[in-house]
């Protein structure tokens, strides 16, 4: 498979439309929650199951214990693009890839069994805003010039700070976190920028009248992996190859490729990076990896000029600092994101809370980041978002134990505009087991025995596949209905993206 090929895929292997996937495996029972399906009836389904107590989510059964206030507190939340916990020291890493994190991390709470919500990126962020599924807010990664609103009746995280009385700001990446999404809302601020810069400064300007709320999102991690010339060669271990690893040599691939003077269009970085990767090739699959290592280590420092400023301002801070989605380097055969494997879905989740600084924990318990929103509000003692889907994180600060909630991330399949959207792929954590469900191709693996999903169970385990399945299929109905209820009349509102947008998207490998 070429490269090429392989960077397409991702835009290619949605799930195929309109069929559930445990239809195929329990005739009779699923049922079709098709376009024109009753709400009747899906209220009907998800209430059955939620009496039956298979659906544990949604807010329901709440640990008990004191949530660690730190009411006007100012908050900082990093979101690094395509970070895979398991490459970072703090979650076991041993090449020395993040110093100042591991550093942080050792006065914070770290929970070492985080899940994102998808593996896209405007589907994870947006669940990472609202608290709710990806198939209930509907705001997808673009696959062409026309993208999902967020509906009005969601609330976001930035819109609660504003309310809350607190300043707000977001510094993002562009692509699929971009304003014309809703990403935007209740931001003061909302700016495309590639550097810390615009965000260090506006914390040094934010003054101490009111607590501020700051999102930074960043790319530094994204492919193509070209580090700078102080990391490239940090984790280097195989040979001379193919595959340009500098801006230079990448400048001179395009010169030859396009001419010397020719505007290369948006893809060509990308392909020149990709088309020279031999996936079949273990030493390239291992420079790539080697070269993402590189850039990670380059976000660490990235990372500490950023908090090293937050932490300093006179009001305490809060920060965490988490990933939307990992990366794969062919542990499925893959690159890139396109999969619901460990290696996208676990993500890092640190918090540094100012006032527990000396009594850094780590949390064992499997969360989602859908719960991360709740967390936050409750921290600094703002109301809720009504229509969360998450729980509150905050027990876990200074108490601990299992809750055996079932987790769900999920992409959202697109279709044409105007019709419905659902869960194209799904993923359901039930301890230790993990379900994957993509069309009609059913997942299953136990992770406490095979971390790295190797060996599928779904022919050995079929009591347990058709418990997860039930639990599957009560999500899927009470998603539908959470999502029924709350778009209302706004659904279908579409936008077109502005050229700036696409360029990025274009330039991200979004679209081509
Ligand atoms: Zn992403």
């Amino acid at each position: 498979m070429s490269s090429n090929q392989n960077v397409r895929s991702r835009q290619g292997t949605r799930g195929k439309s309109g069929r559930r996937p445990w239809r195929a495996v329990r005739q009779g029972v699923g049922r079709d929650f098709g376009p024109n399906t009753a709400a009747r009836q899906l209220r009907a389904a998800a209430l059955t199951l939620v009496a039956a107590g298979a659906l544990v989510q949604c807010g329901a059964g709440d640990k008990t214990g004191s949530a660690a206030s730190c009411a006007g507190c100012n908050v900082l939340l990093v979101s690094v693009d395509t970070l895979r916990a398991d490459r970072l020291g703090v979650y076991g890493y041993p090449r020395p890839t993040s110093p100042w994190l591991d550093q942080f991390a050792a006065d914070a709470v770290v929970f070492e069994r985080a899940s994102s919500v998808s593996y896209h990126t405007a589907e994870s962020h947006m669940s990472l805003f609202t608290s709710v599924f990806p198939s209930v807010h509907g705001v997808a990664n673009a696959s062409s010039d026309k993208v999902d609103v967020l509906p009005p009746a969601i609330g976001t995280l930035a819109e609660a700070f504003r309310d809350a009385g607190y300043r707000t700001a977001g510094f993002h990446g562009g692509g699929n976190v971009a304003a014309a999404f809703g990403f935007d809302r209740g931001f003061e601020d909302y700016q495309e920028t590639h550097t810390v810069d615009r965000a260090r400064e506006w914390i040094e300007s934010a003054g101490r009248d009111a607590p501020w709320f700051l999102f930074f999102h960043t790319h530094q991690v994204h492919d193509p992996y070209i580090p700078e010339a102080e990391t490239r060669h940090l984790f280097k271990t195989a040979a001379e190859l193919p595959i340009p690893d500098s801006p230079e040599q990448l400048e001179r691939l395009l010169a030859e490729e396009h001419g010397e003077d020719a505007t290369p269009p948006f893809t060509a970085v990308r392909d020149a990076f990709w088309r020279r990767v031999d996936p079949s090739r273990s030493e390239h699959v291992q420079r790539v990896s080697d070269l993402y290592d590189s850039k990670v280590r380059e976000l660490d420092a990235m990372l500490e000029s950023l908090v090293e400023v937050a932490l300093r301002t006179a009001r305490p801070t809060l920060v965490v600092i988490t990933s939307d989605h990992g990366e794969e380097f062919q542990e499925h055969g893959r690159f890139l994101h396109d999969a619901l494997y460990e290696e996208l879905l676990h993500v890092p989740l640190i918090l540094r809370h100012p006032e527990l600084s000396a009594a850094p924990r780590r949390v064992t318990d499997r969360v989602s980041l859908i719960d991360l929103a709740p967390t936050l509000l409750e921290l600094v003692g703002a109301p809720p978002l009504v229509a969360a889907q998450g729980r509150s994180l905050a027990p876990f600060l200074s108490s601990g134990g299992a809750d055996g909630r079932a987790l769900l991330a999920e992409k959202v399949h697109v279709q044409p505009s105007g019709e419905h959207r659902y869960a194209g792929a799904q993923a359901l954590y039930l301890e230790p087991f993990k379900l994957i469900a993509r069309g009609s191709e059913l997942e299953l693996y136990r992770l406490d025995r095979d971390a790295s999903e190797r060996v599928n169970l779904v022919s050995s385990h079929d009591q347990q596949l058709q418990r997860m399945l039930r639990v599957l299929e009560a999500h899927h109905a009470a998603n539908l209905v959470h999502r029924e209820s709350l778009r209302g009349s706004s659904a279908g509102v579409e936008t077109v993206l502005p050229a700036e947008t696409l360029r990025r998207l274009e330039s991200l490998g979004y679209l081509e």
